[in-house]
């Protein structure tokens, strides 16, 4: 392809992007074949010579959309949203253009600093806690007195040491360290990794690490892997499954403790839990909350775990992967009191701020904790600026990096705070007016609270009764929504998620739902009678 064929094709691919996302909505929602549809529609080897594109392109429709599950369907409502946005499309291709990876601020200056504004900015736009935000004229200049007065202060407890043990470290890997250490509040960071999966594998790996060397301060005596057997990360049973899976990656132990009524992990479970495991001679380290769970959009209680992370050294992380978003919005900042007290957070702009897969925000209070677990520093690596630049690649697993900061830059600016906001806001909006619909009809039950764009409900009766009438739902092929249990109550998932939803979208998916349940409660009441 050249020159002249890549501006004629590119701007054939615009068209056809644009075309599918106006009549997604022509297609079923999911796709209806079997593991294994597509090899014998492809040849067995590459071809060894080039192909036309026009042939290229008829084998996407004939053979590659049927299948694909189409997220940005009207009727889908699985998961969470799939964000998208043509400001975010375009930001993307011209990343994927400049064909940069941007892994040290020498890689590419604009790329590193890009990043470091975008996470500023979202930060603010969420009224983040101040720790987890970098460089502020202001605070700055207000908090220097004070810290001058921190630098004075001696003590030995455990949490002292690990400051000091982080600060030492510090000062061989980073030029930032020396200002850091002497303004022990300006330590706070942010930077974009590929999911939340890997944010909270980062923020594993930095408690791990951090926990690890200031036992072996007050303990030289003990070896790594002795700490490291003895490690505990709690989080609820509702947490997202890749807490478990950072649990397995990281060798540590990690308790999925009892939820309340609300669906909620309160502190005196967790309180509980850690006493018992400290009796047993074990180490917790970690907490892992989450705001807005994966399976019915519940809050830890953010409060109270976060009181109990200070007391006993505990790193503590939030989970905001959804719900995050939702913090631009003034009135849905009451669900994170008690953020405060978090050393890291989380939140995925690709679920509901209208960026397209991958951008996960991971904030951090103290960058050198993460610093310190991620380090490695090869000579073809090292560049003049790295004493009073960031680089990225100490800041998570992978080395090389993507531009993902274009695409957040272009849709923010395209759309302002203010359209992301009513963007949100809809969908709040409309979920409550599903919620509506179902609590109208008696046979259905709406399980949890309805506080953003996620509605939880079921058939009345047994689970059973709701297991089928997803299958029957979901077998259509009109609609697409995925279960979940919470407390032993199998419960559906009705998840706004096109970009455009509107109040028809409602009305159709409720009546498509009404239809599939009136078969099968007459097919349940047939077999019973
Ligand atoms: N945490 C929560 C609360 C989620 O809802 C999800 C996914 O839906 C994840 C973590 C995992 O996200 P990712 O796919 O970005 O790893």
């Amino acid at each position: 392809m050249d020159d002249e064929e890549f501006r004629r094709r590119g701007k054939e691919m615009i068209d056809y992007i644009a075309d599918y996302l106006k009549h997604t909505s022509e297609r079923r929602v999911t796709p209806e074949v079997e593991p294994g549809y597509l090899r014998p529609m492809l040849p067995k080897n590459a071809p060894e010579k080039s192909e036309t594109w026009d042939n290229i392109m008829a084998d996407v429709e004939r053979a590659i959309m049927p299948g694909i599950t189409h997220w940005q369907h009207p009727r889908f409502h699985a998961y969470f949203p799939a964000g998208n946005s043509y400001p975010s499309i375009l930001g993307e291709m011209l990343s994927a253009g400049l064909g940069i990876v941007g892994f040290s601020w020498a890689a590419s200056p604009a790329c590193t600093e890009l990043e470091t504004i975008m996470l500023d900015w979202i930060g603010r736009m969420m009224a983040l806690p101040v720790d987890f935000l970098p460089f502020d004229p202001v605070r700055d200049n207000r908090d220097s007195d004070d810290d001058d007065d921190d630098d004075e202060e001696e003590s030995c407890s455990e949490s002292d040491v690990e400051i000091k043990e982080n600060n030492s470290h510090d000062s061989v890997m980073n030029g930032e360290t020396h200002r850091a250490s002497k303004r022990s509040r300006h330590i706070g960071g942010g930077v974009l990794l590929g999911s939340a999966s890997e944010c909270i594998l980062v923020a594993m790996l930095a408690a791990r690490t951090k926990k690890i060397t200031s036992k072996r301060l007050v303990d030289p005596l003990m070896e790594d892997g002795q700490i490291l057997a003895r490690l505990v990360c709690y989080t609820s049973k509702l947490a997202h499954s890749c807490v478990e899976k950072a649990g397995l990656i990281a060798m540590v132990r990690v308790r999925q403790l009892a939820v309340d009524e609300h669906f909620s992990l309160r502190g005196k479970t967790l309180e509980e839990c850690i006493r018992a495991d400290k009796e047993k001679g074990l180490i917790p380290f970690l907490v892992s909350g989450t705001l807005g769970t994966t399976s019915c959009c519940s809050y830890d209680n953010l409060e109270e775990i976060g009181e109990i992370c200070r007391r006993e050294t505990l790193w503590f992380h939030v989970d905001g992967a959804y719900a995050g978003s939702a913090l631009i919005c003034e009135e849905y900042r009451y669900i994170m009191k008690g953020l405060h007290y978090a050393d890291s957070f989380n939140t995925n702009p690709n679920k509901w701020l209208l960026i397209n897969f991958d951008c996960s925000c991971f904030w951090v209070r103290d960058k050198f904790a993460l610093i310190n677990a991620m380090s490695v520093d090869p000579l073809y690596l090292q560049h003049k600026h790295a004493q009073k630049a960031v680089d990225y690649r100490h800041w998570g697993v992978a080395l090389s990096r993507r531009f993902r900061s274009l695409k957040l830059w272009f849709t923010i600016r395209s759309y302002g705070i203010d359209g992301l906001r009513y963007y949100i806001r809809e969908h709040c909006r409309l979920a409550k007016v599903f919620a509506l619909l179902i609590s109208a009809d008696s046979r259905f039950e709406i399980i949890g609270d309805v506080t953003l764009g996620l509605v939880c409900f079921r058939l009345k009766g047994s689970n059973k009764l709701s297991q089928k009438l997803l299958l029957s739902l979901n077998d259509s092929g009109l609609i697409h929504m995925v279960p979940s249990m919470v407390n032993d109550i199998y419960i559906i998932r009705f998840a706004v998620c096109a970009k455009y939803a509107n109040d028809d979208d409602m009305h159709i998916a409720f009546n498509t739902i009404q239809e599939h349940a009136d078969d099968v409660l007459v097919e349940y009441r047939a077999q019973r009678s």
